[in-house]
């Protein structure tokens, strides 16, 4: 008996698995060599998980006489490896996509052309905010330092201050439009952090908005409590730790056991290269981290999520890249948005990384696929195209 399914995306000339076998992670020699066929179909069943993937002919055989709910002709395009193509027409498309918008749904970015990507992960952000902080970046251009702009009353107080004065509906307004503009980039699973309440009610507010999101929106989700984001204006260190501690964890706990809130990860702030034993999934920043720092990453599989966009516009030196690949450890990418950092597009990102961070375009594909959902713990799910994991795909235009 003929049996539906969701999507099938038929013919492509090339189809970037990322990784074929499993892997939870890429690192060191296995960066060199992703996974990928040419000539390729892929299906996605009712439930949203990829069905089958594999050479046209076979896919065509295996599923003859089956439905699908949408079929796209994936031919005709010529498609080369090089994932060059991607980062420029995946920008192209950027600047024209509000028209493009409503072919965004079951968790899949179609830009109707011949190459399929992995949807991409980006591993850090901080999307839920009101108050915008333009004139800080014209501050800065013209010399002020962070800590004048602090004493002019900006920073992250300011945004702290406009976040708790916003309403729930405020924030998930100018939230759902910035994940939206993520989708549209080619970002299908997105870390969203807290952080800018600094007290229980507004991170409650925030968490709320990033769950709502989560329920309503066609992307993925990791939220992550961010509470200790900085120190609050009118507590000392202690004070806001004890806050943290005692009334924070407590409540998240309960509203996590009652099925009210769903969190993904903590962040915590380790000024003394502890994270690694500690135990952590995934380091960010690492702009400043040692020797001896990189060896227990790699050691301890903790993944180092670099901000490319960060270093860049704060004009911060940029993190070992290099030395952290060449020693194995498990590099992700994420975009660091915020009011500072104002950057959508993962592609911008992993053309950053290549650029300014030495890294090789197999690295920042697999840096912004697989690692990066492994830092977010979902890379049993996620990162890579392949049978049985979520059906995120992007399908892009490129002549090789
Ligand atoms: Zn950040």
């Amino acid at each position: 008996m003929a049996t539906g399914h969701r999507l099938l995306l038929e013919n492509a000339r090339q189809v970037v698995l990322v990784c074929a076998r499993g892997e939870r992670f890429l690192a060191g020699p296995a960066l060199r060599s992703l996974a990928v066929l040419e000539g390729a179909s892929l299906v996605v069943g009712s439930d949203g998980f990829i069905k089958a993937i594999g050479p046209a002919d076979v896919i065509q055989r295996q599923f003859s006489g089956e439905t699908f709910e949408e079929r796209i002709d994936c031919s005709g395009k010529c498609v080369l490896p090089g994932a060059g193509a991607l980062f420029r027409k995946t920008l192209e498309r950027n600047e024209q996509c509000s028209e493009h918008y409503d072919t965004v749904r079951h968790r899949l970015s179609i830009f109707r052309f011949s190459t399929l990507f992995a949807g991409l992960v980006d591993a850090h952000t901080h999307p839920v905010w009101a108050g915008e902080r333009v004139h800080e970046f014209a501050m800065k251009l013209a010399g002020a330092t962070y800590m004048d702009i602090h004493q002019a009353g900006g920073g992250i107080n300011f945004t702290v201050e406009h976040t708790r004065q916003a309403s729930e509906e405020e924030l998930f307004g100018s939230f759902r439009q910035r994940l939206q503009c993520m989708m549209r980039a080619g970002t299908t699973l997105v870390e969203c952090k807290s952080g800018y309440g600094l007290n229980l009610e507004t991170e409650l507010k925030m968490l709320r908005v990033i769950e709502r999101a989560r329920r309503e929106l066609p992307l993925g989700i990791s939220a992550t409590y961010c509470g200790a984001h900085s120190v609050p204006k009118g507590k000392t260190a202690i004070e806001a730790t004890d806050d943290i501690i005692h009334n924070h964890l407590p409540r998240l706990k309960d509203l996590g056991r009652n099925g009210d809130l769903h969190l993904d990860n903590i962040d915590v702030f380790c000024e003394k290269g502890l994270g690694a034993e500690l135990g952590a999934q995934a380091i960010s920043h690492l702009e400043e981290v040692s020797d001896e720092g990189i060896a227990a990453m790699a050691a301890a599989k903790c993944s180092a999520v670099l901000l490319p966009t960060t270093a860049y516009m704060l004009r911060l030196k940029q993190p070992r890249a290099r030395k952290m690949l060449d020693e194995g450890v498990i590099v992700a990418l994420g975009s660091d948005f915020n009011p500072n950092a104002y950057c959508f597009s993962m592609p911008m990102v992993m053309h950053l990384a290549c650029v300014n961070m030495r890294m090789s375009m197999p690295e920042a594909l697999a840096a912004a696929t697989i690692n990066a959902a492994y830092a977010l713990g979902k890379s049993h799910t996620h990162g890579s195209l392949e049978v049985g994991k979520q059906g995120d795909v992007i399908i892009i235009n490129a002549s090789r």
